[in-house]
């Protein structure tokens, strides 16, 4: 059994973040997902995220060390007042951590503990620290952006990339943390699937463990990786991971426009029945189009009506040009019009480009705005029953909103525009609102987003009070301080009872 701080100890050099006002168990990544200019990149909060991962793992083994031993002498150092769930939602404050420091460098010697920016980057962060093995997997970093190493993989010319694909900046560590997934999502499934091998994690009171070893398959027990993912790192810090690479295949683009939603969304149940080449079936809503218009950063002025872009995946371009032929039929039949396929690599390129701007075209609707981006995921074939409804609720409320979604998958995203205090609190009501009626039809509160503290309280409702339990239950055992990420993910007690489905008129 390796301990964190034997680890540290050994390479004589423990990095603690000083700067960190609630110093350093929360794993950042609020899942507050607001967005407020087409230029604001989460990047620099990624950067920093990684560069505070190391002190966080040790911040936190740290503060269940410190909790530890003050217990024995009877004076908690930690603010570690509980709930009555028996979780707490609360911090350690910069006091508590000066005062952990300090308590840290008693342990050790004074010099072998550090909160210097330099120390932190150097022993948080290694850049391009992963390796793509013959067996297509990668061994890699939490901080790793999903595309940097993509491209990295290109650069090498191994024809080999990772499929899961969420925002441009999420990294490994965030994207196994919140169960993620993306466009690609209907071909290659999410994070929750296949492609975390293993994770190494630094748990709660600073062990370090290895799920398991990189072999494509195991039965050895029950899948302890999977503990991990969309944990929303509140059981233990993920430090390292093992991936599975899908080869890289040659792609087309095609976009085609529909009279409503029902009609695009029977075209797409039809067409994934058939089996055909498809890496992501995306559905863009009439006002999406109006926006992507709006941006005026696309090649063609687009009909302002709900449209699928459709991306086709083959071994050869044969097989996608006759994937293509398949679903130009099958949408014939649902009154799509304009079927229009990609020539060129850069036609294609430019057209998926329109999807992919979402977030910016959608800003670009209201001059000045912030948008607040959710998701929902229900089963496919009640995704135009979700759309309506909200789409209806939407304009009732006043709130300008673009609509995208994962189809394939029945999971959209809404993007809500809101300049003041009181849009914003419409804004709220019209997401409660989304996530009643998403599990009024046997669907989710988030398909990819995340719980975070936003959506706790609908956790009871969705998955029942047993599941709850269960999963307090694990997070009581490997975190009894509730140390990592407090107030995320765990409902509150006075959350943990079930309460009807609201509907609109009542809210
Ligand atoms: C424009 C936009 C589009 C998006 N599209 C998609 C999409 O298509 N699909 C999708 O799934 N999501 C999407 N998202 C959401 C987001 O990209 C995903 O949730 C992503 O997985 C988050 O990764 P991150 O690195 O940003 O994590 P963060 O937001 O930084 O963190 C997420 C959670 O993971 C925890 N965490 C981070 N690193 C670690 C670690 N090393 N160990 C333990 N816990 C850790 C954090 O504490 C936090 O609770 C989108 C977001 C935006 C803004």
């Amino acid at each position: 059994m390796t301990s964190l701080l034997g680890v540290v100890a050994r390479r004589r050099i423990i990095a603690l973040s000083r700067s960190s006002k609630h110093a350093g168990v929360s794993l950042g990544g609020s899942r507050n997902n607001t967005h407020s200019s087409a230029g604001r990149q989460a990047t620099a909060r990624r950067t920093v995220n990684t560069t505070l991962l190391f002190g966080c793992a040790l911040s936190a083994s740290l503060g269940y060390y410190a909790a530890n031993s003050a217990a024995a002498r009877q004076s908690a150092p930690l603010n570690v007042s509980k709930t009555p769930s028996g979780l707490n939602d609360q911090y350690g404050t910069l006091e508590d951590f000066q005062l952990a420091i300090s308590q840290l460098r008693q342990e050790f010697d004074p010099d072998a503990v550090t909160t210097d920016a330099e120390d932190l980057r150097v022993h948080g962060y290694s850049e391009n620290d992963y390796h793509p093995e013959d067996d297509s997997d990668l061994v890699c970093q939490p901080g790793v952006h999903w595309m940097h190493l993509n491209d990295a993989l290109k650069k090498k010319g191994i024809p080999l990339f990772f499929p899961l694909d969420p925002a441009p900046g999420a990294t490994i560590g965030g994207m196994i943390s919140t169960g993620c997934s993306g466009t690609n999502a209907v071909r290659y499934g999410t994070a929750k699937g296949e492609w975390i091998l293993n994770v190494t994690v630094v748990l709660p009171n600073g062990e370090v463990i290895k799920t398991r070893r990189r072999s494509r398959k195991s039965s050895a027990g029950f899948d302890t990786t999977k503990l991990f993912i969309g944990a929303e790192g509140t059981l233990g810090i993920i430090t390292e991971a093992t991936i599975r690479l899908a080869p890289l295949m040659p792609t087309s683009v095609a976009v085609v426009q529909f009279p409503d939603v029902r009609q695009a969304t029977q075209a797409v149940i039809e067409v994934m029945n058939k089996g055909v080449g498809i890496q992501c079936i995306e559905l863009c809503d009439s006002e999406h189009m109006r926006a992507t218009n709006v941006y005026g950063m696309s090649s063609r002025k687009w009909p302002e009506k709900d449209s699928l872009f459709i991306k086709f995946q083959g071994p050869t371009p044969r097989s996608i040009q006759e994937s293509a032929e398949i679903v130009r039929e099958i949408v014939k039949k649902y009154d799509g019009t304009g079927f229009e396929h990609a020539r060129t690599e850069k036609e294609a390129a430019d057209l998926w480009m329109d999807r992919k701007n979402a977030l910016y075209s959608g800003l670009a609707l209201v001059e000045g705005s912030r948008g607040w981006s959710t998701d929902v995921c229900v089963p496919v074939s009640r995704l135009p029953d979700l759309v309506y409804q909200t789409k209806d609720d939407i304009q009732k409320s006043g709130i300008v909103s673009t609509m995208v979604g994962h189809v394939g998958d029945g999971n959209f995203h809404a993007l809500l525009l809101f300049k003041t205090d009181e849009e914003l609190e419409t804004c709220r009501h019209v997401v409660h609102r989304m996530v009643e009626r998403a599990l009024a039809l046997d669907g989710t509160c988030t398909g990819e987003h995340g719980v975070g503290i936003g959506k706790r309280k609908y956790l009871v409702d969705e998955l029942g009070e047993g599941t709850v339990e269960l999963m307090k239950t694990i997070k009581r055992t490997l975190d009894p301080y509730n140390l990592f990420n407090p107030g995320k993910l765990y409902p509150d007690a006075d959350q943990s009872k079930f309460h009807p489905s609201v509907t609109p008129s009542n809210d």
